[in-house]
């Protein structure tokens, strides 16, 4: 007969009458508790939550989901009807009052079974940093409950208007937080990221909420009205509608006659804008960009684009879940974010993105060459060189005196002006006698292979 099953049932104390019926199943020992308790969960193989208030068992739930060495725990809710929704995701299985044995019995058993799998599990290795270890946490739950997908939900908490709220608890982040984290694990080939929706964000506070609206070329603000011209044919004055004087019926500015029928001696070919706030006439408004979260004023191309992903996970994610080993897949994830030095691929991935954009919306994009020559033996500038750009510019080393930087945003005047600031740190930092030749070419170009466009930059005088 198997051991007993280590069940800890947690409710408030008005609460209770609705877990009776769980005196009534062999085989569980029991543990009873009004409040999460650290020494309770551990010992446990099995937790209950039972509240009628489900924004109690929320907050319960997602205690648990946070907390690494208990989050793997099978988690039953049992809670009123209307309350199911809003916790099943953390939830194995969500019942509603009133509960029978019938009911909670074959419930009980699946949990069991799952609780198994989750103790064959090999324990984490101790070195793990606590980021390491949640994410181990997150591809294990993933794997042992057979989550195929991680979907983005709409969250109007997060700067991105999106949140995972499976991973955010696994990962303990704050809402928005968790995308830098799911990337990182995609990169790492952990999850694999498909395409789920595509964002516009400020380039400044990269906050999701933008207002697009129509403004006046001139003023550039939004008190704008749109009105019918009038042709007059008597006199051949074009006007808007409001430039008419309007008594009984509408009278010519230009000539003071009276206009009778459209068609017969006036008619309306156009539109045109008028701006309520400068009174300038203008044929078509411009739309521009205010950022609601920090009142940031831009054009349309100048948003930022974001892609928002949805996650599954890999065989190698699988594989990590199994072992609990991440760091086998996983050296090159730190090494080829884009604030290190990338490898060639990478770059040229990037590259492609990059140029594709920049042409889309006529942004201009700079890739600097760099050759290096220095007396005798240098020290190792690849890092020196990194430290000295912008945050988003993008580095990849070619061989040992060979670099090429893509500058995003950047023109070509820019780019030099950076390169000639970077030159005198350098030489400042490491020696004298350092020298670097810089090529640079500004994007869009017609030519899009990056070894031609890089074959320029690097040729030698
Ligand atoms: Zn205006
Ligand atoms: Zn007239
Ligand atoms: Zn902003």
């Amino acid at each position: 007969m198997d051991p007993e099953l280590n069940v800890l049932a947690i409710a408030p104390e008005e609460d209770w009458k609705h877990l009776t019926s769980l005196h009534s199943i062999s085989g569980l020992s029991l543990l009873t508790s009004t409040d999460i308790l650290q020494e309770q969960l551990s010992k446990s193989q099995l937790i209950i939550l039972s509240a009628t208030n489900g924004a109690i068992i929320k907050q319960w739930l997602s205690q648990i989901r946070r907390q690494s060495d208990v989050c793997l725990l099978p988690v039953m809710a049992v809670t009123a009807e209307n309350h199911a929704d809003s916790h099943h995701i953390l939830a194995d299985a969500v019942i509603d009052f009133p509960v029978s044995p019938a009911q909670l019995e074959p419930r009980i058993k699946q949990l069991t079974e799952l609780s198994r799998q989750i103790k064959a599990f090999s324990p984490l290795v101790e070195q793990f940093t606590p980021h390491e270890g949640q994410q181990v946490n997150l591809l294990r739950y993933l794997s042992s409950r057979k989550i195929d997908v991680l979907t983005p939900t709409r969250s109007l908490n997060s700067k991105l208007g999106y949140a995972y709220p499976l991973a955010a608890a696994f990962l303990d982040t704050s809402p928005g937080e968790e995308f830098a984290r799911l990337a990182e694990l995609a990169h790492g080939g952990l999850l694999q990221g498909g395409g789920y929706d595509r964002l516009h964000l400020c380039p400044d506070c990269k906050h999701y909420q933008l207002n697009f609206r129509e403004v006046c070329p001139q003023c550039q603000l939004p008190h704008i009205k749109r009105e019918g011209n009038i042709h007059h044919y008597a006199c051949s004055y074009i006007a808007p509608e409001s430039e008419f004087i309007k008594t009984h019926q509408l009278t010519c500015p230009k000539c003071k006659k009276p206009l009778r029928h459209i068609g017969v001696d006036y008619d309306k070919p156009s539109t045109s804008y008028k701006c309520l706030q400068c009174r300038h006439l203008f044929p078509e408004a411009v739309v521009n960009c205010l950022c609601i979260n920090c009142g940031n004023i831009f054009s349309p191309p100048q948003a930022q684009i974001f892609e928002v992903k949805e996650y599954r996970l890999t065989l190698a994610g699988m594989r990590a879940a199994e072992t609990g080993m991440i760091r086998e897949v996983s050296p090159h994830m730190t090494a080829s974010t884009p604030s290190e030095i990338l490898n060639h691929t990478t770059f040229e991935e990037l590259f492609r993105v990059q140029h594709w954009i920049s042409k889309r919306l006529q942004r201009p994009l700079c890739l600097i060459g760099i050759t290096v020559k220095q007396a005798g033996n240098g020290s190792p500038i690849g890092g020196r060189l990194r430290q000295n750009l912008r945050g988003n510019d993008l580095i990849c080393q070619l061989n040992e005196a060979q670099f090429v930087i893509l500058s995003l945003e950047t023109d070509r005047e820019k780019a030099e002006l950076a390169m000639q600031r970077i030159s005198k740190q350098l030489t400042g930092q490491l020696n004298k006698s350092l020298q670097l030749k810089i090529g640079i070419t500004q994007l869009p170009q017609a030519e899009e292979n990056l070894e031609q466009l890089m074959a320029g930059v690097l040729r030698p005088e």
